[in-house]
């Protein structure tokens, strides 16, 4: 692995463990959703078990089964639901699920009606609105779900385990309402004659400020990496070590000096200067920008590039552009972009190569992996598990919220045979064949940008075209003919003509791809509530709310906040409030709207957003934009719907 590589330290995320336990004295669940932010589901929930976790917590079932079919066999909470959940694939791989709201108990009654006359039931945990007005049920509906909750767990449906809620952090007054909230729920349930074992409110910022809100049990997700969910200046109680570290090669060319990862690798843009990094001979550089492919950097003052000897890969200073102990950290990332450590963590794309290190495994091994879901082996399992009686991804019940990139097969290939033709014609009119090759090339860099590399490489080459990529990390992600075909070549494939066929830089031009997902969650709030972590925005009159299940894990970065917007129904609607990791606020206003309502992020439509627009909320190149999506969105290659 002489490319660009994470370092995962599993040491460190057991020393991790082990700090927040003794601070807190109270049983961890160790939350690994977003592929364990970033570092590797299945290696960070193994080590957090090792380091002495009791439980493991994810958004939907898709992640949870990834840990099982991986042979974890911990206790699992999911709480993120699609109208269209297979729940019997909850209860076949003894998944515990989170509920949010009346609406999704009776989703949950329809689904596994047929266990009336089993002795099996499905685990439940139900996830309350407390204030911080996202996922979760409305405090006005908590009366009658307690009531439907017990109703299914007389029928022997479910069986009622806990009652959980999230803080939202916006500051002590309004963690102790919050808290006070919760608190009047558990009476109720009591009330209701539901037997509540495990009560759970606080992640790690509460474990650590608000002893009061530990109950049970606390979940822990940026901690266990070894990251403060403090704000920069706020001292952290846990004496943590930051588990990740980002490194590349450096390189020079004609304009100075570089590292081939960028933007499209989950980089986020900064100014030039803002940041400093060392390599691995001790010498010190300055960052001057994060474009979409690479990062370039100059000698920092005072210093010479003198360190550098260049060669290959192999041979080159590696720049550690992320590593708390030797150069920035991700806390420093977060400072110069204007953001949180969380979303520089969780972003770093799964095509990284992942190298793993230290005891964590329980087997004292050195693993290296991709650190990515293993999706094959997900639905190697869930067929299994769907049996006869559930259909498949495709036809019928889902095992994911939707998020779903679109490929319009159909008109890359139009676009590939234009581009073919005007290649046939400059070689009538003289041009020598191999600078028509190379002017006609298609880039498929960064996984071709959201469409997947082996596919876009594979119609250039059946429309005689060239694939070119920008940076030979990118030739691993092509296979066979398409790997030996392509080639590397930086200038070519940075050029916006090599991008044609995928309509990125055109604003008139259809997009080869378009985003869609759900409405997960619907729920009328009044005038003065306030809306995910930090309360930045607060309705002002009574309206609709709706959650959409894409986060900054997904495709949305925390950047395009007070900008954004979807469409619904036909209609334009802000996002509203922070972006979280796993969702997103969207104010409906009046409109009619239901759990399982499609949203369309951007597309091809006239009514839909451009692309475009997306990518100059978040700051970044269009590109770029799409090849940063996290390995929860699924491609499904078809026309635009
Ligand atoms: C992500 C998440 C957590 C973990 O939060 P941290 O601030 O990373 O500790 C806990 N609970 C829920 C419901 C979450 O979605």
């Amino acid at each position: 692995m002489s490319g660009p590589r994470i370092d995962v330290d599993l040491d460190a995320v057991q020393g991790n463990v082990r700090a927040i336990a003794s601070l807190t004295e109270t049983p961890l669940l160790a939350v690994v959703k977003a592929n364990g932010y970033g570092h590797g589901a299945v290696e960070v929930a193994r080590a957090a078990l090792d380091g002495g976790a009791v439980r493991l917590g994810v958004v939907d079932l898709r992640e949870a089964l990834a840990l099982r079919s991986a042979g974890v066999t911990a206790p699992i909470l999911t709480w993120m639901h699609g109208a269209r959940t297979d729940w019997l694939a909850a209860l076949d791989a003894e998944i515990e699920l989170g509920i949010s709201s009346l609406a999704q108990l009776e989703l949950l009654d329809i689904g596994l009606g047929r266990l009336e006359h089993s002795d099996r039931s499905v685990v439940v945990h139900l996830k309350l609105d407390t204030g911080l007005g996202r996922n979760g049920i409305s405090a006005i509906e908590w009366e009658s779900a307690f009531t439907k909750a017990a109703e299914l767990e007389r029928r022997g449906l479910i069986r009622l385990e806990g009652l959980f809620s999230h803080l939202a952090g916006a500051g002590e007054q309004a963690d102790l309402a919050q808290l006070a909230s919760f608190e009047h729920a558990l009476e109720l349930a009591g009330r209701s004659g539901l037997d509540v074992t495990v009560r759970h409110l606080a992640a790690t910022a509460g474990s650590m400020s608000l002893p009061q809100a530990r109950f049970d049990l606390v979940r822990l997700g940026v901690s266990l990496y070894g990251l403060s969910p403090f704000a920069a200046g706020v001292e952290c109680p846990a004496s943590l070590q930051p588990a990740l570290s980002l490194s590349a090669p450096l390189r020079e060319d004609l304009e100075g000096f570089r590292v081939d990862i960028g933007q499209a690798d989950g980089l986020p843009p900064v100014a030039a200067g803002a940041l400093e990094l060392a390599d691995s001979n001790g010498g010190r550089w300055r960052v001057v920008s994060v474009g979409a492919l690479e990062t370039r950097v100059e000698p920092h003052e005072g210093g010479t590039a003198e360190t550098v000897r260049l060669g290959d890969d192999a041979d080159a200073p590696r720049l550690a552009v992320i590593d708390t102990a030797r150069s920035s950290s991700a806390d420093d990332w977060a400072a110069a972009a204007g953001t949180i450590n969380y979303e520089v963590v969780t972003r770093l794309s799964s095509r990284i190569p992942r190298r793993f290190t230290g005891t964590g495994t329980g087997t004292g091994t050195t693993g290296t992996g991709t650190g990515t879901t293993d999706m094959e082996a997900v639905s190697e399992l869930a067929p299994g598990l769907l049996a006869d009686r559930r259909g498949t991804e495709d036809g019928g019940l889902v095992l994911a919220p939707r998020r779903e990139l679109a490929i319009d097969v159909e008109l890359l290939r139009s676009r590939m045979g234009e581009r073919a033709a005007a290649r046939a014609e400059a070689l009538a009119a003289g041009m020598g064949a191999r600078h028509a090759a190379r002017t006609f090339s298609v880039d498929v860099s960064a996984d071709a940008y959201g469409h997947g590399a082996e596919l876009v490489a594979g119609l250039a080459l059946e429309y005689g075209l060239l694939p070119l990529v920008a940076r030979s990390a990118d030739l691993e992600r092509l296979g066979g003919a398409a790997r030996e075909r392509a080639l590397v070549d930086r200038e070519r494939a940075g050029d916006a003509r090599s991008r044609a066929v995928y309509g990125f830089d055109d604003p008139n031009a259809r997009v080869t791809v378009s985003l869609a997902s759900e409405l997960v969650h619907v729920k009328r709030v009044t005038a003065g509530h306030g809306v995910s972590y930090g309360y930045d925005w607060v309705a002002e009159e009574a309206t609709t709310l709706g959650l959409v299940p894409l986060g900054y894990a997904d495709a949305i970065p925390r950047s395009v906040a007070g900008r954004a917007e979807v469409v619904i129904g036909g209609e334009r609607r802000p996002i509203v409030g922070r972006v979280a990791m796993d969702q997103v606020v969207i104010d409906l206003q009046d409109q009619e709207a239901w759990i399982g309502m499609p949203v369309s992020i951007f597309g091809a439509e006239p009514r839909d957003i451009h692309v475009r627009e997306w990518a100059s909320w978040a700051g970044v190149e269009p590109q770029a934009f799409v090849a940063a999506f996290g390995p929860r969105v699924v491609r499904r290659e078809g026309g635009a719907e």
